[in-house]
Formats: C-alpha cells, structure tokens, sequence
C-alpha cells in the first residue's frame, strides 16, 4: 500500500487552492519509527508511551525508559515527537498495580487522574523524558485532561522534576513543549487561561468521541451508531478550531478519524491544520488532499448544514465522486 503513494510521500499534503495540512503520524514501539521517513510524515503527533509498561511484569526502570525515548529521538532525526504521558486506567490494567474494582473503566480512575493522585510514576516518567531528551526539543502532552486545574498541576509536577533536574546537575532538553489531549466534552467548554496556558492541544478523538456521544468505542453495536461527521460532533469540534484560534494555540487531532481521508478532508476544511494517524493512512489522506479545493469542501459542509443534513457524509461523498 505505501508503494502506491511513493510517489506523494515527499510532496505536501497540499489542496488545490493552496491551502496545507501538516500529516504527522502515530506510534507507540520504537520499531514505528523507520514509518516516520517511509510515510512521510512530519512528525510524530502522538506517541503513547502505555505498551512498555504493559508488556513487562514489573515496572520499566526509569534508565530504561530514558533510553528508549533518547532512541525514539535519534530514530526521529529532529522532527517532532509528542510523547504522552502514560494513560493507564482500570481498563489497561498493569500486572504489578493492585486491580481497582470500577463498573465504568472508561470513566474511572486511568491517565492523568492516576498520575496526580500517585505522582510518583508520572514524576518518574518526567524525569525519564527529560533525561531521553537531553540537549534537544522535548514534547510532552498529558492525556485525558477534563479541567483545567487538572492541566495546571501536571504542568507543576513538571516544572518541580525540571528543577530538581537542574539541582542534580542533569543536562535538561534545549526546550520544552506542554500540551493537553482534549478527549472530554467539558474542554469544549473550558475557561480560557486554558486554552492561553496550554502550548497546544491534541485533539483525542476517539475518546471524544465516545463521550460526546455516550457510546462505548470498544462496543460495536453502539459505535457505529454515531457518524464522524455527524453535525453535532463536528460543531464540537468547530468550537474548540475557535477557542484554540483565539488564544493561538496550535491544534491538532489524533484520534483515528483522521486517518479516514473524508474525515480528514472535513476537519481540515472546518480549520484543522494539523492531523496525526498511523503511518499507512498518510498515503491516502494525502492523495484526496491534493485533488480537492478546500474552499469548496467548505461550501459543500455550509450547504449540508444549512439544509438541515444530520450528517455531512453523503453530501462530501457526492463532492468527491464529481472530481475530475
Ligand atoms: C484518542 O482517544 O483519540 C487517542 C488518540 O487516545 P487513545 O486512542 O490512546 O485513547
Ligand atoms: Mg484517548
């Protein structure tokens, strides 16, 4: 499949009337990375660091983890990476934690709500990134972020292992970068010192999602219901182009929509200008990209909600089939 775009993967992921989109990519092992110059993403847009502490018995020792990410970064060769902070909950459960007990996993105890109430893994895994970083640009983004005092103390948590860093003599990053995963509604809806403290926000669309529409995303029968381009969910996502446009914080979307090539054609037509997905799905993304005028994608999406369409999909699908 990646043989069929080769020809593409150098060249932009650029619209016809101008307009780019940055395609970065997902990844979560060290052995994604060689994607990074096969695909031609530009960067990494999410990195989730969950599997290394999911596929041990115990917990990774910091050393290790600082390797890895110094590996990833070299692998990266100076292009970005946005490495998440852990997201573990009662649904990921590690075999070394005590088991919690919650009738909804999803909605319980996972990610950066375990992070600040036991810190000291989510320190651990700071100082881990700093030390992998040493000397060179680092991003973090912290996951599952629903208020705004919740971002407010991971940032603190970060700027204390920073300065313990420096007391202890460690070589720290040439710069840092914070950002926050909106994966809940309520960030739609957060007050604005977020959206101006924040350095950028990620876009979690598949937990998005699945809270904006109460539907399980693991659940077949219930995820299918709910159509990506449902009108409702795209003026969620609307709203946070606006406030994110506002306070000039750079915006991305990471959740698996954006590697579906109308998906992505509809978010960049509705402002995104930044969308990461698995490295396969750059290809396609990029060849719809370059046939279309995003203007008119635009124009398409206002008439289908002006007619009162519940979702734009027929509508961009009938766009797409009258390109030359
Ligand atoms: C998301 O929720 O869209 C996301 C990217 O995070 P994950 O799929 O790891 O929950
Ligand atoms: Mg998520």
């Amino acid at each position: 499949a990646q043989e069929q775009f080769a020809s593409i993967r150098d060249l932009p992921a650029q619209a016809l009337c101008g307009t780019s989109v940055s395609l970065h990519m997902n990844a979560g092992l060290m052995a994604d990375l060689p994607s990074l110059a096969g695909s031609g993403a530009e960067g990494v847009g999410l990195f989730r660091t969950e599997l290394q502490f999911l596929i041990r018995n115990q917990m990774p020792k910091r050393s290790e983890l600082s390797a890895l990410y110094s590996r990833v970064l070299d692998s990266a060769k100076g292009k970005r990476v946005a490495f998440r902070t852990l997201d573990i909950g009662s649904d990921k459960v590690l075999p070394y934690m005590k088991p919690t007990d919650e009738p909804n996993p999803a909605l319980g105890w996972r990610a950066i709500r375990v992070g600040l109430d036991k810190p000291g893994v989510l320190r651990m895994q700071l100082q881990a990134l700093l030390r992998g970083a040493k000397g060179r640009p680092l991003t973090v983004m912290f996951p599952f972020v629903a208020q705004y005092e919740e971002f407010a103390a991971a940032r603190a948590e970060l700027d204390k292992t920073i300065a313990r860093e420096r007391i202890l003599g460690h070589q720290l990053p040439a710069s840092i970068e914070v950002g926050a995963m909106v994966e809940t509604p309520s960030m739609a809806f957060a007050p604005k010192r977020f959206f101006d403290e924040v350095q950028f926000v990620s876009i979690g669309g598949n937990d998005l999602k699945q809270f904006f529409f109460a539907a399980d995303r693991e659940n077949e029968r219930v995820r299918r219901r709910y159509d990506t381009l449902n009108v409702s969910f795209l003026n969620l996502i609307e709203r946070i182009v606006g406030l994110c446009a506002e306070s000039k914080t750079p915006l991305s979307f990471c959740g698996e929509d954006a590697g579906r090539p109308i998906e992505a054609l509809c978010f960049a037509a509705i402002g995104l200008r930044t969308l990461s997905m698995r490295p396969a799905s750059i290809g396609p993304v990029k060849s719809l990209f370059r046939r279309v005028n995003l203007e008119e994608v635009a124009a398409v999406i206002r008439t289908a909600c002006a007619r009162g369409d519940s979702t734009v999909r027929p509508a961009l699908m009938d766009y797409i089939r009258s390109l030359p």
